[in-house]
């Protein structure tokens, strides 16, 4: 098991008095003093070494009858000893808690920036809460300049990060700064770019490796605001997406699917191909059964085998337009062998699982699988693929950016 959320920890010795400190890990004894400071040392044997700004012992790694001496000491549960060198955990001494916030190992490591958001969507994974969040842009600020310069993507997402204005802005220029080599991907309801100014800031600050995905649900304006419930939203979204590529920012159109958004896939499609031509990437996505998704399964449910038609349909017209089209989080058995081509490996590893259906299958390691919420409700046609012809002229797609 990975722990990502918030867990309880001990703490004994001295710690600094803020509510919460950022923390790197390290499991190597011969860090450089300098590095040490700001570095969590994992205890893994009787070595322990000085200098480092906390010790972390966790239940089943460190011997247990280990005495770490004077030093501030963080105990975590068993299912911290995936905890690895360049992992970055946020430490609360008053509350006896510890989360990790960044792992290093991980293909996609996503800061949520705010829980704060003007769309409600009816399948909101993370629904929307009032609250006053404005620490946590500090705790990235705080956590940027210590994750590994090589690492490939980091993600932003909420909430609606672009409700933090400036601050989002500080928060991009923070990664160009830091990681100029990590690619940045964006979720945002597109509306604050509707002002052109703000567009025009974000693409003043040139980050090399930018892209904003910004969902769109329909052609049609009512049946989009109807799904992320907030009138007047399509058409700010639509002059969201048109400024940013007027200020040169790459821009990804997320389509999340779902009974509301299945019937209109082939005339969004369209729509697309007429009026928003130039963005970068379309990704058809399904759904994972989080937050609001759970509390509407009858409004949203679908069998994908039922809607292959219309995705078959939307994804030629997009690829025929020359667009940059993607299939996420959907299972290669469900599919027509044609679309394989544009699939994608697209949860994150520490929300991927399969199901039983899957025992066998020869394209298991190319197969998106599941989110791990997906025991609510997933296809009846699930089944292994066991022919292995798909190993032809098309291969799947390669996980470019992923959904979540
Ligand atoms: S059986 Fe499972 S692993 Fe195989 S294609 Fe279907 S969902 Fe993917």
């Amino acid at each position: 098991m990975i722990t990502l959320g918030t867990s309880n920890a001990r703490f004994a010795g001295e710690f600094p008095a803020e509510p919460r400190t950022v923390i790197r890990v390290s499991r190597d004894p011969g860090r450089p003093a300098g590095l040490r400071r700001r570095e969590g040392f994992v205890v893994h044997s009787t070595d322990i070494p000085d200098g480092f700004a906390c010790y972390f012992l966790i239940d089943g790694v460190s011997p247990a009858d280990l005495d770490p001496g004077s030093r501030p000491v963080v105990t975590l549960p068993a299912d911290f000893s995936y905890l690895g060198d360049g992992d970055i955990v946020r430490i609360e001494p008053h509350r006896g808690a510890a989360r990790v916030l960044f792992r290093r190992s991980s293909a996609m490591n996503s800061f949520l920036l705010t829980e704060q958001c003007n769309n409600y969507c009816l399948m909101c994974s993370q629904p929307p809460r009032q609250v006053d969040d404005g620490w946590i842009v500090d705790e990235i600020l705080a956590a940027l300049p210590l994750i590994d310069p090589d690492t490939p993507e980091i993600m932003f997402s909420g909430g609606e990060p672009t409700l933090l204005g400036a601050r989002f802005l500080e928060l991009v220029q923070a990664c160009k700064s830091f990681l100029p080599r990590t690619a940045l991907h964006v979720l945002s309801n597109g509306r604050s770019f509707a002002d052109p100014d703000f567009a025009a800031a974000l693409g003043r600050i040139g980050h090399p490796d930018l892209m904003v995905g910004i969902p769109i649900y329909s052609d049609l304006a009512d049946v989009h605001d109807y799904v992320v419930q907030a009138e007047g939203a399509f058409d700010e979204t639509i002059l969201g997406v048109l400024n940013l590529k007027r200020f040169k920012v790459p821009v990804e159109i997320r389509v999340v699917l779902h009974r509301q958004t299945v019937d209109r896939l082939p005339d969004l499609a369209h729509f697309i191909t007429r009026n928003l031509l130039f963005v970068d990437h379309v990704a058809l996505m399904g759904l994972e059964w989080m937050g609001f998704a759970r509390a509407h399964v009858d409004l949203l449910w679908v069998d994908p085998v039922e809607y292959q038609e219309q995705l078959a349909a939307a994804v030629g017209t997009l690829d025929r337009a020359r667009v940059n089209v993607s299939i996420y989080n959907s299972q290669l058995c469900t599919m027509d062998r044609s679309l394989w081509r544009f699939a994608r490996r697209s949860i994150s590893d520490w929300k991927q699982e399969y199901v039983p259906e899957c025992e066998g299958c020869q394209v298991a390691d190319q197969c998106a699988g599941f989110f791990a919420s997906a025991s609510l409700r997933y296809s009846a046609a699930i089944a292994p693929i066991l022919d292995p012809w798909w190993m032809g002229p098309f291969q799947i797609g390669s996980p470019e950016r992923r959904s979540r």
